[in-house]
């Protein structure tokens, strides 16, 4: 097989029965295609045994149906699973066994939780983060690069693959600031909600984001997918949000809920604000205090997390009293506010760890 850059994961039925068309196939092989690869959950074109041998001969050596090779695969007492992948270059051969080397500036985490009632998959949008939250593993390193539309889908793919089990809820919540690789989230999101496609309704996809107010609105007007908008906020004000965010000083917190604002009364849909728990830094009753107020004037859900610590970085996991009475003052407020389960720990699940787990132990 040779490398291509057509990847199956970023094909519509309509660009596919047009690939077709020009591949001297019939148009509704797209159709029978899609239906391979999302609902039976296929990634071979040998396995394709409605299509002619032929048919299946010209889609292995001209489409590109993995582009992900699994480069560490955890999973944790609790059922989580963390993949860690490394993305196909140009130069790739693409056989099932990658010859080259490890690249970390070319690898992305993808995780599947799993809960009583759900399959989510945590997915990538960029290999690494051009945003350097002071708290946050996978912006150590900076940007390496966007992950295509495909590429974005894939991941979803390949945890329903490798788990045997549907996927039922999205969150990018990987990985890389989506916002910041709109055009490509946008297209995998409608991919991923699509009939034809993996089928998970817009209702339980979350999009979440550390606040990019045009980019919002963007999402507001040209998204025709019901996704949930998550607004990292972490800080009640704008002085304590600059220094845990770097690219808050773009956009205050009041420009944000604007934004949020604009969201909700475009969709319907209500904001979650997201809000990572670290100790002493923002943990404080003051800081519920004034995040209730913020919250109260737009229809919102508050996540609280408890942060993960990431090895060099100084911040520390709050108390469990801490996060409690945090917790109590917002909902004494009026304000609903659910803590965010911790999962998968012990395979340092929070986004970027386990890439740079690699980087420094190598071989994971
Ligand atoms: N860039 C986007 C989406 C990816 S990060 C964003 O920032 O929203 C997804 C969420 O994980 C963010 O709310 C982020 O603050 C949080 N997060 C990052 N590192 C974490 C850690 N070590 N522990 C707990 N949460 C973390
Ligand atoms: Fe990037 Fe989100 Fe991590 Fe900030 S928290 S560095 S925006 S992935």
């Amino acid at each position: 097989m040779k490398y291509t850059t057509l990847d199956i994961f970023e094909q519509t039925p309509e660009t596919l029965a047009a690939w077709c068309e020009a591949h001297g196939m019939q148009r509704y092989r797209a159709a029978q295609i899609l239906e391979w690869v999302y609902a039976k959950g296929a990634a071979d074109p040998a396995e394709m045994t409605n299509l002619s041998v032929a048919d299946r001969e010209i889609l292995a050596e001209e489409m590109t149906f993995r582009s992900a090779h699994i480069v560490a695969d955890r999973q944790a007492s609790d059922g989580t699973r963390k993949l860690l992948v490394q993305w196909r270059d140009q130069g790739d051969d693409s056989g099932a066994v990658m010859p080259v080397a490890l690249d970390a500036a070319r690898q992305t985490e993808c995780v599947m939780i799993p809960t009583e009632k759900r399959r989510t998959a945590c997915i990538s949008t960029q290999i690494g983060c051009p945003v350097g939250c002071r708290f946050c593993a996978s912006g150590m390193d900076g940007l390496s690069g966007n992950l295509t539309a495909g590429r974005i889908v894939e991941q979803v793919h390949l945890l329903s693959q490798l788990t045997g089990e549907r996927i039922s809820n999205v969150v990018f919540m990987g990985m890389g600031e989506p916002l910041a690789n709109l055009d490509a989230v946008m297209h995998a999101a409608r991919i991923i909600s699509a009939p034809w496609g993996l089928g998970i309704s817009g209702r339980r996809i979350t999009i979440s984001t550390v606040g990019l107010p045009r980019a919002i609105r963007r999402l507001a007007d040209e998204l025709d997918v019901p996704a949930t908008l998550a607004l990292s906020l972490h800080a009640p004000t704008d002085a304590l949000r600059r220094e845990m965010i770097p690219w808050a000083k773009y956009a205050t917190i009041a420009e944000l809920l604007d934004a949020c604002r604009y969201y909700f009364d475009s969709t319907g849909r209500e904001i979650t604000l997201e809000y990572v728990l670290l100790r002493d830094e923002n943990d404080r009753p003051e800081h519920a205090r004034e995040l209730a107020r913020i919250a109260r004037t737009l229809r919102c859900n508050v996540n609280l997390i408890r942060y993960n610590e990431v090895e060099s970085l100084p911040y520390r996991r709050p108390l469990s009293r801490d996060v409690r009475i945090f917790q109590s003052v917002l909902t004494n407020a009026g304000v609903m506010a659910h803590i965010r389960a911790s999962r998968g720990r012990d395979i340092a699940a929070a986004c970027g760890q386990l890439r740079r787990g690699s980087i420094h132990d190598k071989g994971v």
